[in-house]
């Protein structure tokens, strides 16, 4: 039987797979995480809307009923092609049909250097740093006491509603639009440090 081996299950490993389940080939989805990421999400994970487990689904659960595919939780660390090989961190694996299916990183358009100073959004482990910078941003917030702080405290539902999505610009007269939503900009970039 044809051995298929799939690294990747993002959306289109799991694409991939979820077309094989009915075949007669011998599939196994090769993932370094045990759960598939719907990263459309992790937006809401760093801005502590959603936790980490609502999008992030375990790989088996969603072929449980299924014959195919084998999941393995592995890292893939090295392909050769002339043996239809794959290297993974615990293992070799031969193939017949390989589908490299493991996304891609952020870029910072040639200039690396930008990497110190920003966050990624790729993983959990991104959002869920951004979301602890935040959040400790709006803590610090709240223990300022002087008078840029209780300019600041305004300024904290302001960005919560921002954060939140619950900001409605329309409430603004345009005189004070670019005004208002300017303040709580500055101040979250100042936080942020
Ligand atoms: C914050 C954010 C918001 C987004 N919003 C949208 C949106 O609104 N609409 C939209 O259409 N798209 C959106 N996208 C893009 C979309 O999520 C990606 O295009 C899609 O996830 C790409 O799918 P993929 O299968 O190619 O890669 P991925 O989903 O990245 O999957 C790659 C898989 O490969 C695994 N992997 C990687 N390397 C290895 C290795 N060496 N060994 C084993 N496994 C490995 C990873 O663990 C992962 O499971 C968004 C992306 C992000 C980051």
């Amino acid at each position: 039987m044809n051995k298929i081996i799939i690294v990747g299950a993002g959306f289109a490993g799991l694409q991939a797979a979820k077309g094989l389940t009915t075949s007669s080939f011998d599939v196994t989805i090769i993932d370094k995480n045990n759960y598939h990421l719907f990263q459309p999400l992790l937006y809401q994970v760093a801005t502590a809307g959603l936790s980490p487990a609502d999008i992030a689904v375990p790989i088996r659960n969603i072929f449980r009923s299924q014959q195919n595919p084998k999941v393995i939780l592995d890292e893939l660390i090295g392909i050769n092609p002339q043996l239809n090989q794959i290297k993974t961190r615990n293992n070799t694996y031969i193939y017949d049909f390989l589908v490299i299916a493991t996304g891609s990183e952020p870029s910072y358009f040639g200039h690396d250097q930008w990497k110190n100073f920003s966050y990624g959004l790729k993983n959990i482990k991104d959002a869920t740093s951004m979301r602890t910078k935040i959040l400790k941003a709006f803590e610090k917030a709240e223990r300022i006491k002087n008078e840029a702080a209780n300019r600041g405290s305004s300024m904290h539902s302001y960005i919560e509603q921002f954060l939140l999505g619950k900001f409605n610009l329309d409430l603004l007269n345009e005189d004070n639009k670019s005004k208002k939503m300017a303040i709580p900009t500055v101040t979250v970039l100042s936080l942020w440090r």
